[in-house]
């Protein structure tokens, strides 16, 4: 069994998701879904509903930022208490393509870490360009979570393990050239590393390119397996039993 602990399986992002979804289930894959909207984490307490082997992460991520009012926050925490969520995510701070908004991000990342404080669930954090300050704000809570799709240096890895957070490993660790992230997980505590597609996006190779889906996992496992000199399934149990713990999953 795998645990894809971040993807983006939903109809408004993927027309064909509940196809790749029923798919997982042959493949005896087990889904972590996260939301960035309101349309999306709908849509996703909706398919954790219907399939056993889908559980739902939500929350409002950097792209909403200019949009989400008192009311979504609101409805957020209406959400959490009355739905089975298991995580609050994806949430996080993005500087890559906007840079102006950088308050406002924060404002509304901790807003959701205040709701993850409270409810006692783990978050699945973004960070893109803003490896800082995300360590800054997470360092002022009592959290665990992931980092997710993590491209930082293996110092800052250590660090963040240190708060009590995994590190989401995705298709880009099989890319020829991302000898940094291989040389990180080598040096990191195993049971801190997660697998995950982020799909539609980022497809390991052989798939680089294509449209990522959850099947792709066994290419990040196998990269994994190649680094640490542990058999194929040691790494499955591994990542498997790690994502168990961290977002305490009932199978
Ligand atoms: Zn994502």
């Amino acid at each position: 069994m795998l645990i894809d602990t971040h993807s983006h399986l939903y109809k408004s992002e993927v027309p064909n998701a509940e196809q790749i979804i029923k798919k997982c289930k042959d493949n005896n894959i087990k889904l972590i879904l996260n939301g960035i909207d309101k349309k999306s984490n709908l849509e996703i307490i909706q398919l954790s509903k219907k399939y056993d082997h889908v559980y739902a992460s939500i929350g409002y991520d950097h792209s909403v930022v200019d949009k989400v009012t008192d009311e979504d926050i609101k409805l957020l925490e209406e959400q959490i208490v009355k739905e089975n969520i298991i995580a609050i995510g994806e949430i996080g701070l993005d500087y890559h393509w906007v840079k102006n908004n950088k308050e406002k991000q924060k404002e509304l990342f901790r807003k959701q870490l205040d709701l993850a404080e409270k409810y006692n669930l783990p978050v699945i954090v973004h960070s893109r360009d803003s490896i800082k300050d995300t360590y800054d704000i997470l360092k002022q809570y009592n959290l665990k979570g992931s980092i997710h799709c993590y491209s930082g240096s293996l110092e800052m890895a250590k660090e963040f393990i240190k708060l009590g957070f995994y590190i989401g490993i995705d298709g880009p660790i099989t890319f020829k050239n991302n000898v940094k992230q291989r040389n990180m997980i080598k040096n990191i505590d195993k049971n801190y590393i997660l697998i995950e597609t982020d799909s539609p996006y980022l497809s390991p190779e052989p798939n680089r390119g294509k449209q990522n889906n959850p099947m792709n996992l066994k290419y990040i496992v196998e990269t994994i397996s190649n680094e640490l000199g542990l058999t194929y399934e040691e790494i499955e149990n591994l990542t498997t039993n790690n994502a168990i713990r961290l977002f305490n999953l009932k199978l």
